[in-house]
Parts: structure tokens; C-alpha cells; sequence
């Protein structure tokens, strides 16, 4: 297995070689970790599986799995570990996954990280996994979240802070009028956090003791953000 990956760092193209095997993203909510995973979509080629997408996707169509998360999500709360580790076994079946994938958003408690380490210990062919936490202030995240809109045509991104859009309220693209996720205010982001630190914190930790981890600065630009990682995940599987 080989793949490849183009970064621009410091004006420079340097390029990986690396395999990229499993690769997990952690980090608070809003801290770009979904951004990031769509860079290295493209620089690697392999898929990006958002726990929070798949439940969204859940919800949205009103699934058994959706009908449980709905308000769980909406409280900014964490969804059961049976549920999401189900979801993402289901997922990680399909064939698209064989040469790496990137969790976004998983695991969340250490009982999904030691649930995930027992199904990768189970597949004697697979690389061992690579965690990469993304770093970014209370203050900063707290205005990407409070300021993303979202196009519900073309799902690019948009932040009234940082990134606004042409005509404040609508897609560049589609024209469509962007739309707030129900758990982007700023009540539900303190929720979150709180999530965050009480329980995905200690997931952090499991991984640095593997000596499996790696911490990237998150508040600068996108493609340096990526840089840093692909070279984060290169130092981890040297
Ligand atoms: P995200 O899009 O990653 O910010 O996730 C949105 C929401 O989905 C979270 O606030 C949780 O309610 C739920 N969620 C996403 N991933 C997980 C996970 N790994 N475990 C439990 N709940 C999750």
C-alpha cells in the first residue's frame, strides 16, 4: 500500500509518502476538526467519517438511531457509546476504509477510544492508529461556533466573524439562505464544552500514554493547519 500527499508549508511543497492508516481527530468542538479532515480528503484520498454528520444524517431521516440522538444532540450532549460505536462498526465495513479513513469526532469517551482500540487490535493488517488534537482558545472557538451558517444546498461553510458571505445570509454559490446548526448557539456550546473537557479530555490522555499523540496548533491557516498535520502523523508513524 502506498499513497501520497502535497502540503504547502511556509510557501514550500513538501510531500508525504506516508500511508495514512487511521488517523483520529480530536479536539473541542469548533475546532476545525471537520475543516481539517476535508484537507486531508484531498491530499490522501481517504474518507472522512464525522460521527456528528452520521448522526446528523440520523436525525434528518428520522432513523431509529436519529429518533434517540435528536434531543441528546440538541442539549449538546453525547449520544450513548453503544449507538455511536454501532454506527461507526457499520461504517468502518465499508471498502473505501481499507487504506486509512479519518475519525472526526470519535472517539469521544474512552470507552469508544478502548472499543476502537480492540477492533483495530483485531485486524493484524491494519497500521496502528495515529491521534492528532487540535488546539485552539475558549474565546476563539466560542465566536466560530456562535458565527458559523451553513449552506443547506452545498454545505460550504461560512462564519459571520471570520468568513462571511458576499449578501450576509446566503450562499456565495447557490444563493440559498444559510442556515445555523440548532446547537451552534452559545448555550449549547458551553454544554459541549463541558462534554469536552469531562469526558473527551481523558481520551487525550489515553492516547499520549500510547505515545500515539500529537498536539497541532489550530488558530492558523488552513493548508499550514494541514501541513502540520500530515507532518505530525508522519513523525508518529516513523
Ligand atoms: P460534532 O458535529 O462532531 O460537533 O457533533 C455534534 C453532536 O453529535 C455532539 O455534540 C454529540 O451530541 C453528537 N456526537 C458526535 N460524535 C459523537 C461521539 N463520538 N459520541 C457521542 N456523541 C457524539
Amino acid at each position: 500500500m502506498s499513497s501520497s500527499a502535497t502540503v504547502v508549508e511556509n510557501d514550500r511543497a513538501t510531500a508525504s509518502t506516508t500511508v495514512p492508516g487511521p488517523i483520529l481527530l480530536l479536539g473541542a468542538p469548533g475546532v476545525g476538526k471537520g475543516t481539517q479532515a476535508k484537507e486531508l480528503v484531498k491530499l490522501w484520498g481517504i474518507p472522512q467519517i464525522s460521527t456528528g454528520d452520521l448522526l446528523r444524517a440520523n436525525v434528518a431521516q428520522s432513523t431509529a438511531l436519529g429518533k434517540v440522538a435528536r434531543e441528546i444532540m440538541q442539549r449538546g450532549e453525547l449520544v450513548p457509546d453503544s449507538l455511536v460505536n454501532e454506527m461507526v462498526a457499520v461504517r468502518l465495513k465499508e471498502p473505501d476504509t481499507a487504506k486509512g479513513y479519518i475519525l472526526d469526532g470519535f472517539p469521544r469517551t474512552l470507552p469508544q477510544a478502548t472499543w476502537l482500540d480492540g477492533r483495530l487490535a483485531a485486524d493484524t493488517q491494519g497500521l496502528p492508529v495515529v491521534a492528532v488534537s487540535l488546539n485552539v482558545d475558549y474565546n476563539q472557538l466560542l465566536r466560530r461556533i456562535t458565527g458559523r451558517r451553513i449552506c443547506p444546498v452545498c454545505q460550504r461553510i461560512y462564519n459571520i466573524y471570520s468568513n462571511p458571505p458576499q449578501r450576509a445570509g446566503f450562499c456565495d454559490v447557490e444563493g440559498a439562505a444559510l442556515a445555523q446548526r440548532a446547537d451552534d448557539t452559545e448555550m449549547v456550546f458551553a454544554e459541549r464544552m463541558r462534554a469536552y473537557v469531562s469526558q473527551t479530555a481523558p481520551v487525550i490522555e489515553h492516547y499520549r500514554a500510547m505515545g500515539r499523540f500529537a498536539e497541532v496548533d489550530g488558530d492558523r491557516p488552513i493548508a499550514a493547519i494541514a501541513a502540520g498535520i500530515v507532518a505530525a502523523v508522519e513523525r508518529l508513524r516513523s
